[in-house]
């Protein structure tokens, strides 16, 4: 199960302020793909070893200034069905507001584990002014402040307490998923439905594992691996009037469980910002990525067309660009087995473990032969590769200096690791560090 913390309060308590202290500091470690934009209200975070998604609701209202108590109240329900913890920050300046008690209200309701938080306590004094809080008849709260951080450790220790153990090997034991993104109507459901309607091995239907997505165990190749529509993400929308924060929260639980995404597009309305977001979530995720451009059929083609779609496609999602495009028809069949072979190789490349010896004899000395630049008169000299054994690709880069190692050369590194061993499809993770770390 994904762990998904939404923050949840009313404007101004400190909540965008909070989930920037708890993504933002950690982006030296989860946020090291290289170029990643960063999402002002969706990030990665961990602690202790644990991974978790946060999202911090307030992102997703259509004016801070102006906003409606209906609309808070509809996220912090959303957030309740969805994420796996709820953060509820309240401000020690402003002591109890009438939002905050209707808020209480709703989660005093639920069983979705819920943390009071405090926020704005930078100094002692406010520590007792704090007090006042029990009064919402949540219980014991943590007092922080998310401007010098205090408090948030040990809020941390206890949020992480709600997630399942982290483990490493899960993902190698669990059959793999493969799951189907993208905007409704481009044609998700129609490329399963090809994929399953002509072949025989279908061996089990799970319908609502998670509520909306509808998974099927598939056959192909050789291969075992569940098939995920994420057809619901379109269903429930009527339902809620946030719609851009519901099927955020809707892709992030798709997109964290499964193993590969396939980014589905419809040929005829190209790459638009939403199909961005949700590769952007895939990279962030470290997951697989397979792009399908679908209804090809409807395309008018000469010998160029796939080359300027392709390179289209390319341009938008620079600089993570050495990803697998296919163009399928749902509708003639054309090229769907092509992409599920895609899938299985990116799946297959995802897993790939380059042994230390072969990076620290093949790569090690171009590595030498072309440094980073020097920085304030330092030389910087790169010592030592390694991958560190996890479920996606991960390389730690010894140096001397790795503090002044700028994203360019990260990038340099990325291309050599892409050219020589092959990862299309899959995002990869550098990491510099000194000798002594
Ligand atoms: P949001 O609307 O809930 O996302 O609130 P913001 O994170 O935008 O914060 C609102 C205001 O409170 C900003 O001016 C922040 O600088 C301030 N603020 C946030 N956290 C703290 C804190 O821990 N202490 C103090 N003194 N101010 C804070
Ligand atoms: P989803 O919302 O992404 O699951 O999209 P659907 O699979 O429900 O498809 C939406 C519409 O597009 C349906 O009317 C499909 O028949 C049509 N469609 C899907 N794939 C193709 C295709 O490859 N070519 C054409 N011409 N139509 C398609």
């Amino acid at each position: 199960m994904p762990n998904i913390v939404a923050i949840v309060g009313r404007p101004n308590v400190g909540k965008s302020t909070l989930f920037n202290r708890l993504t933002e500091s950690r982006d030296a470690i989860v946020d090291q793909t290289a170029g990643t934009t960063r999402d002002r209200h969706y990030g990665k975070s961990d602690w202790i070893g644990y991974e978790f998604s946060v999202i911090d609701t307030g992102g997703y209202t259509n004016d801070a200034e102006d906003i409606f108590e209906h609309e808070i109240r509809s996220q912090v329900k959303l957030a309740i069905d969805e994420a796996s913890v709820i953060l509820f920050v309240v401000d020690v300046v402003d002591g109890i507001h009438q939002l905050d008690e209707e808020v209480a209200h709703l989660l005093r309701q639920t069983e979705k584990p819920t943390i009071l938080v405090v926020n704005k306590v930078d100094n002692s004094f406010r520590e007792s002014d704090a007090m006042e809080f029990y009064g919402l008849g949540l219980g014991e709260f943590f007092t922080i402040s998310s401007i010098n951080g205090g408090g948030t450790g040990e809020l941390l220790d206890h949020l992480v307490t709600f997630f399942e153990k982290p483990d490493e090997d899960a993902v190698e034991r669990e059959i793999p998923r493969f799951t189907f993104v993208g905007r409704p109507n481009v044609g998700k459901s129609s490329l399963i439905n090809t994929l399953l309607g002509e072949e025989r091995n279908i061996v089990t239907d799970i319908a609502g594992t998670t509520r909306d997505s509808i998974e099927t165990l598939y056959n192909k190749f050789g291969f075992d691996f569940f098939l995920v529509d994420t057809a619901g993400l379109r269903k429930k929308t009527k339902v809620h009037e946030n719609i851009e924060f519901y099927s955020v929260l809707r892709s992030v639980r798709a997109i964290e469980s499964c193993d590969v995404g396939f980014l589905v597009l419809d040929a005829t309305q190209g790459i638009e910002s939403q199909d961005l977001n949700i590769f952007h979530l895939l990279e962030k995720n470290r997951k697989g990525v397979v792009i399908i451009v679908n209804k090809w059929d409807l395309i008018e083609k000469d010998t160029m067309t796939t080359k300027i779609f392709e390179k289209q496609i390319l341009e938008r999602i620079a600089p993570f660009t050495d990803v697998p495009i296919i163009f399928t028809s749902a509708l003639t069949k054309q090229r769907v087995l092509k992409a599920m072979e895609e899938g299985i190789a990116v799946f297959e490349r995802r897993k790939k473990r380059v042994s230390t010896s072969k990076l620290n004899e093949e790569l090690l000395p171009i590595l030498k032969d072309n440094p980073p630049p020097s920085t304030k008169g330092k030389y910087i000299k790169i010592k030592y590769i390694s991958q560190v054994p996890k479920h996606f690709p991960l390389f730690t880069i010894y140096a001397n200096l790795p503090q002044y190692i700028k994203e360019p050369y990260k990038r340099y590194v990325e291309n050599k690791l892409r050219k020589m061993y092959d990862f299309k499809g899959v995002p990869v993770t550098i990491f510099f560090r000194g000798r002594d770390d």
